[in-house]
This record gives structure tokens, sequence and C-alpha cells, in this order.
């Protein structure tokens, strides 16, 4: 009996021996992992931030072991999640000013300064998108509560439109005028005065009176970092930056060398001058495990709210206007030409179904027969009917929540034939076989969960329109998750390293409060995040 005893705990230290050290186990989950299948695995051991095993709670609880495992009690997981066309950075420097967006009183405006100032302690507060027709007092204030709240520090704070500026005295001193001595008349903007002195507030042109000052290294690093805060919150562990010059980049760098942003990022540089294309593609791709620089952004049109957007024919809502590219028709073949002798890709803003048209045209040109340079349009959001099948060699990378946005006015712009072919996400899936999904935040919400739900079921948060804006164009579930994990991984050529939870990957996976794929639809948009892992390393939990 003895010998049987010592037999079997020898045996026991055989099995325990032959299990393999990992560094996290996590059992008991419904994990999409959106491989090639779309299938579902219960359990995956992470090893050196990477996966090293998916399967049943079974198979990887008999074959490894960890300090470290999470029960996850059936909750969903899918894998980190990507925003293929952010402004991350962006994000990160509007979080420097002050948002005064909802606020229902000149007090509460004031209220939300003081505590920005104290958390922050800036030398000069900028903040935005005050509306004194949200207040009980309709109308525009005046200085006198901020020079006694500030007497020292600048102040000035944009009116929701862009087109006002409130500011205090200390601003004025700032820019090298005071209350009484003022310019006389500003060509394009007025300065609103009583009694003989300035209110503070400037319209239009008058605005360009104050000079506040460039944002600051520190300040820079700290929008990184709370960018990213907020991006973790969300689940996102890539963020496709749609736009960045070298100084940023260099920075973003620097940052992830030491280790304080764990954000993978996706940098496509700014193409908005010759030298700092000159300067990468002469320096060639650079890629490590969280940067990867190897994409322009191309600057193609306008919006198509200002009706800048470049369209073939008028605007429906303006005779004779037709929006227009930002720079001269050749020089997109120029830069395409450029980038085309090189390893980079191109990622050209193109809203207009006339800018689009263009680009399209001006890749084939400079492509010729190259299939696979993944080339992509941003946005591509009104598309002329013959044009979608020219997207077979053209990824489309769009921001459903745009559509949700846009749908109460875009047909006063562009009329009820050419909206057939706006915001035609499945037509483009359909061209392309891919289709790379974003938000383009801070213009929309960071949420990823309100893209899911845009792209689905294609409704405001108030379930507006009832039955979906243009569903023939909707996108199933798992297009969807794949637009935010795998297919937007493939638009950055990193799907051999991320995007779905398989073997050899980077282990980046978010943990959901509930099943996205299978709640009912109203109720995607209060999906939240439990907890968000990159590189296997727990970086968010709720
Ligand atoms: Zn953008």
């Amino acid at each position: 009996m003895k010998k049987i005893y010592i037999l079997l705990i020898f045996s026991l230290i055989i099995i325990s021996c032959k299990k393999e050290k990992v560094d996290l186990i996590v059992i008991n989950s419904n994990t999409y992992i959106v491989n090639e299948k779309f299938e579902n695995a219960e359990a995956f051991a992470i090893k050196d931030g990477k996966f090293i095993a998916v399967g049943t709670t079974e198979d990887i609880e008999d074959n490894y072991k960890s300090k470290n495992t999470i029960d996850a009690k059936e909750q969903t997981i899918v894998p980190g999640l990507i925003d293929a066309h952010c402004h991350f950075f962006g994000l990160g420097l509007e979080q420097q000013n002050v948002e005064l967006r909802g606020t229902n009183s000149y007090d509460e405006v004031l209220e939300r300064l003081i505590a920005f100032q104290k958390e922050k302690k800036t030398s000069y507060i900028q903040g935005r998108n005050w509306d004194q027709n949200d207040w009980e007092v309709k109308e525009f204030p005046t200085k006198e509560k901020l020079d006694k709240l500030f007497p020292n520090t600048p102040v000035a704070i944009r009116r929701v439109d862009g087109h006002a500026l409130l500011v205090n005295e200390a601003a004025l001193k700032y820019a090298g005028i005071t209350s009484t001595t003022f310019p006389n008349k500003i060509p394009g903007g007025e300065i609103i005065i009583k009694n003989g002195k300035m209110t503070g507030v400037l319209i239009d042109a008058a605005m360009g009176l104050i000079k506040s000052p460039k944002t600051s290294k520190q300040q820079e690093i700290q929008g990184l970092l709370e960018a990213q805060k907020i991006s973790f919150s969300y689940g996102l562990t890539t963020v496709d930056d749609a736009g960045l010059d070298r100084s940023t980049i260099e920075l973003i760098d620097s940052l992830q060398q030491v280790g304080s942003l764990k954000m993978r990022v996706y940098a496509m540089v700014s193409a908005d001058n010759q030298e700092q294309i000159d300067y990468y593609i002469n320096k060639g791709i650079i890629k490590t495990d969280r940067l990867n620089v190897r994409s322009f952004k191309v600057y193609g049109d306008g919006a198509l709210g200002s009706r800048g957007a470049a369209m073939r024919k008028s605007y429906s809502d303006r005779e004779n206007h037709f929006g227009a590219l930002i720079y001269a028709p050749e020089r997109y073949q120029e830069i395409a030409k450029q980038i085309a002798a090189s390893e980079f890709q191109m990622n050209t803003h193109a809203i207009g179904d006339s800018a689009n048209t263009w680009m399209i045209k001006t890749y084939k040109e400079v492509l010729k027969d190259q299939k696979n340079r993944r080339w992509r349009i941003e946005h591509a959001q009104v598309i002329t009917k013959e044009d979608f099948r020219n997207f077979e060699n053209i990824l489309p990378s769009v921001q459903p929540t745009h559509a949700t946005s846009d749908m109460y006015w875009a047909e006063d712009r562009i009329g009820k034939d050419r909206m057939k072919g706006a915001y035609a996400y499945r037509n483009l899936l359909n061209s392309y076989g891919k289709i790379a999904l974003g938000t383009d935040f801070p213009v929309e919400q960071v949420n990823p969960f309100l893209t899911f739900y845009a792209a689905t079921y294609r409704r405001d948060l108030n379930n507006y329109p009832a039955n979906g804006f243009q569903m023939e164009n909707s996108l199933s579930r798992e297009e969807t998750l794949r637009g935010m994990t795998i297919w937007a991984a493939f638009a950055n050529f990193e799907e051999a390293e991320k995007g779905s939870i398989e073997v050899g990957k980077f282990a980046d996976f978010v943990i959901l409060n509930q099943d996205i794929m299978k709640i009912e639809g109203n109720k995607i948009p209060k999906t939240t995040v439990v907890s968000t892992y990159l590189n296997g390393e727990k970086v968010y939990s709720k």
C-alpha cells in the first residue's frame, strides 16, 4: 500500500513537472478568438507577452501552470481592439484644455475652470465649447468674474462654433493689449465693448488678437498618457494615429522605450510637407513591438458638414458649389509616385465622390499591377456608383459613427441619389473583401462599442431611426468585430502579430461585461470593459 502511495505521488510530480510554467492563464471564458473560422475558445495561456496555447479549460489546465490564473466565469473576451483611424495625440492635447460642453450657466463654466486649474496648474488656461444658448441668461458673458478668479493666469475659452473667444485681462496682457487700449477696428472681426471697455468677447478675426502659447513638451507627454488611459478603458490596445509629425512620432517612440507609453501605435506620417516625406522614405520602415511607421496620411479634401468635401456635381443645398481638393490634382500624383517607389503605404482622406474618384485613379496609375500594397482610402464617404468596383484593390478605412452623426443632414447636402453611395460600408466590404473600422476620435467618441452599434444597427443612441439608416449597408456583428481587430491589423500589415487570439500573437485581449455578439441589439452601446490586457499585462480594470 505504501509503495503504491509513493508511486502515486511520484507520478503526480511527473505530471505536474510536465506542465509548462507560464505567466498567465485564463480559463472558463467565452472567448471570440477571431481566427479564420471565427471560432470560440474557453481558455488560453500566455508567456513572454504572447499567446502560447488556446483551447478548452481542460486542455490548458492539463498542460500549463501559472501563479496567475483568471477564472473568467463565462465572461466574454475579444482580441485587443484596434482603432484604424483616430487622432490619439489630438485626444491627448484636447485633455489639456477645459471641456465646457454641456454647461448650464456661466457659473458652471467658472466652476469647471477652477476644478481644471486645481488639477492641472497650467500657466495659461484654454477651454472650448461653451454655448450661451444653453444657459439661463442667453447673453454673451463678460470677463469680470474671470478677472477676479484668475487675476494673473491668462484664460482663453472658445465658443462651441469656434467663432467667438472669451478672454480675461491677463490673456489680453499676455497678447500685449489691455481692455482699454485695443485696436479700433478689425476687418472681418468684432471686439465687443461695453462702456468703452472690452468685455473680453472677441468675434472671428478679432480672435487673432490673442496669442496663446504653444503646448509644452510636458503637456504633450501628459496628453499622450491621458489619451492612453482613456483608450485602455475602452479596450483599445492599438491606435492608428491618422497624421503625425516627426517630433510627435519621436516623442511616442521615446515614451514607449522607457515603458511609460504602453499603447501600440500605428503612426501615419503627415504628408503635408515634402521634407517630412523625404525624411521617412529615406529612413525606411520603423517597426518595434509597439510602434509601426510605414505609412503616410495624405489630405484629400474637406468634410461634408462644412461643404468642403470635393464633389463631382454641385452640392444640393448650395448652388454651384463643389468643395475642393486640398492640393492641386497633380500634387497627389507626385506624392503617390514617390510613395509607390518606396515600401510605404499611402492613406488618403477622401470624403467627396470627386476626391474618391481622383484618388482611385491616382492609386491605379502609380501602383499599376501591384496587388498587395494595401493602400487605403480613409473615410471613403461618398462614392459614385461606378467607383465601388475600383475598391477591389483599395482598402476602405471607415468610421461607422460618422454615418449616424451625419444622417440627419447629409441628404440636404448631396440629395437622395448620391446618398445611395454614401456611408456604404457593405458595398465597400464586398469590393475589397475586408474593411478597417475606426472612430476618428476626438471628432467622435472614443468608445468602440458605439462603432459596433453604428455599423450593425445604424441607429443613434436614441434608437433613431427605428429601422436603421440605409440598412442595406449595415455589417454583420462578425464582420464588425473583424473590422475592429483582424482586418484593422491587416490594414496595418500586422495581421501576423495581432488582431486575433491565436498562438504566437501578442497577448492583447479585453474582457467585456456582456456578450457583444449575442446581446439584444439596443443593448450594444451599454457594453463596458471589465479589463484590458496588453502584452499579457493588465493595463486597465474597472
Ligand atoms: Zn481623421
